[in-house]
């Protein structure tokens, strides 16, 4: 392959995708390949998938014609969950060329050389079970802010969920390298940084990381654990902002709250998932705590920090959702003092335990109580925003967009748009909502 071989990339799904992502390109960039956006020609184009999509599939055909009618000689690389999960399915794609699993997607550069045009698709991947290695990445669409990729996969079995089966079990990368990393940021003039991953809380846990325990470079591995990368993160010199992007509930202990709140660099917002507000919806997708434990959560960060975002994932339509559970979910986060919803719409997945629960819940019914979440979502946030008013916090100005206008956060996330003035970017400016 020569070197002026060019690489597009297009990517679904999450923070960690795209982190992925990120840092897919920059490994073939070493190897002399020239990033071209989607939209343009390229020699080879990557789509990393997401198993979470509702129509996974749909979209990936989708994505390939558009390709194929674009460009028919460009080679066409499939990776990403859904790739993980359905290789075969995704080879029988017309026009795909390769598809690499979670084994094998870093090593995307060796496979590309070795692949020729023309060849019938092949598949390089293995059994999750297999997948142990931990791949650290980041993605920095400017440099103000960085998604850094500190855990992946996840040792739970929630029953609606395919992301163990397509990531594997629970691994971290170490505090050191964590630390490391972050230094390297700020040096580059990172000035905020989101730690992400599949299961956050579980940093340092899982079979695969207690084997490393054993690693020479790293002795004390088998100690560490979120708590302590937090809190080693906090003296990281020139990194002003850490948000921890989403942590299960049950795994975010009072320590964290606590230290959130008397830290300078960790910002006062939590996204916390839920799922349902109702105990016996919680117990059938097996989740890990009861609604009592959450809205303590709650309570506790909102008595520390009165001001501090909160973000909730929810899910409407699991089997057996009755209309007085979902009354029940509605009721308990009307009650709840959290800043806003992010809605999610059942929708069957293959090979997990939430497919032999009865009774399914009709779609139209799925989406309207999608709606009336999102309604209520909407008035959440802005109920948060006008308590705000007045208030002077800092925000960190982020880039320009196209209108002349420039964006940034407060500190407990609050959007603000306002006319450009360049000396603001990639700054943390006092500002009066
Ligand atoms: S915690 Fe549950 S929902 Fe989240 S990745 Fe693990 S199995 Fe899936």
């Amino acid at each position: 392959m020569s070197q002026s071989q060019t690489v597009a990339f297009h990517t679904l799904g999450c923070k960690l995708n795209f982190s992925e992502s990120s840092s897919l390109s920059r490994i073939l960039e070493s190897e002399g390949f020239s990033q071209k956006k989607f939209e343009e020609q390229a020699d080879v184009y990557v789509i990393n998938t997401c198993s979470v999509t509702e129509n996974a599939d749909k979209e990936c055909r989708h994505l390939v014609r558009r390709i194929q009618r674009k460009s028919p000689e460009s080679m066409i690389v499939i990776t990403g969950c859904y790739a993980q999960l359905k290789p075969k399915e995704i080879a029988d794609i017309p026009g795909v060329d390769l598809v690499l699993g979670a084994s094998e997607k870093f090593n995307i550069a060796r496979h590309i050389r070795e692949f020729t045009k023309g060849d019938s698709a092949k598949i390089c991947s293995c059994d999750i079970d297999e997948v142990t290695g931990f791949h650290a990445s980041y993605s920095q669409a400017d440099r103000t802010r960085t998604f850094l990729k500190v855990q992946d996969g996840c040792d739970y079995n929630c029953s609606f969920c395919t992301i163990p089966l397509a990531r594997g079990k629970s691994r971290s990368d170490s505090i050191s390298n964590v630390v490391a990393k972050a230094r390297e940021l700020a040096a580059q003039g990172t000035k905020e940084i989101v730690l992400t991953g599949i299961n956050l809380g579980d940093f340092g846990k899982g079979d695969d990381y207690y084997q490393a325990a054993a690693d020479p470079l790293h002795p004390n591995r088998s100690a560490e654990n979120f708590f302590g990368l937090v809190r080693e993160l906090e003296k990281v010199e020139g990194i002003s902002r850490y948000r921890i992007s989403s942590i299960e509930p049950n795994l975010l202990g009072n320590e964290i709250i606590e230290f959130v709140a008397n830290s300078d660099r960790f910002m006062p917002h939590f996204h916390i998932p839920l799922q349902s507000g109702s105990n016996k919806i919680l117990g059938l997708m097996r989740r890990r705590y009861k609604r009592e434990l959450y809205a303590e959560r709650v309570g506790l960060i909102k008595t520390l920090m009165p001001h501090c975002a909160i973000g909730v994932d929810v899910i409407v339509g699991f089997p057996g959702e009755t209309d007085e559970d979902f009354q029940e979910t509605f009721d308990f986060l009307h009650s709840l003092d959290v800043s806003y919803l992010h809605v999610f719409t059942y929708s069957e997945r293959d090979n997990t335990h939430a497919l032999t629960l009865k009774p399914v819940v009709p779609v139209q019914v799925r989406n309207e109580r999608n709606k009336i979440l999102r309604n209520l979502s909407f008035m959440k946030l802005q109920y948060f925003t006008e308590k705000h008013l007045g208030q002077t916090r800092k925000v960190l100005f982020e880039k320009q967009d196209r209108n002349g206008m420039i964006e940034g956060y407060t500190d407990n996330y609050i959007r603000v748009t306002t006319p450009l003035r360049t000396e603001w970017v990639n700054n943390i400016v006092d500002w009066k909502i």
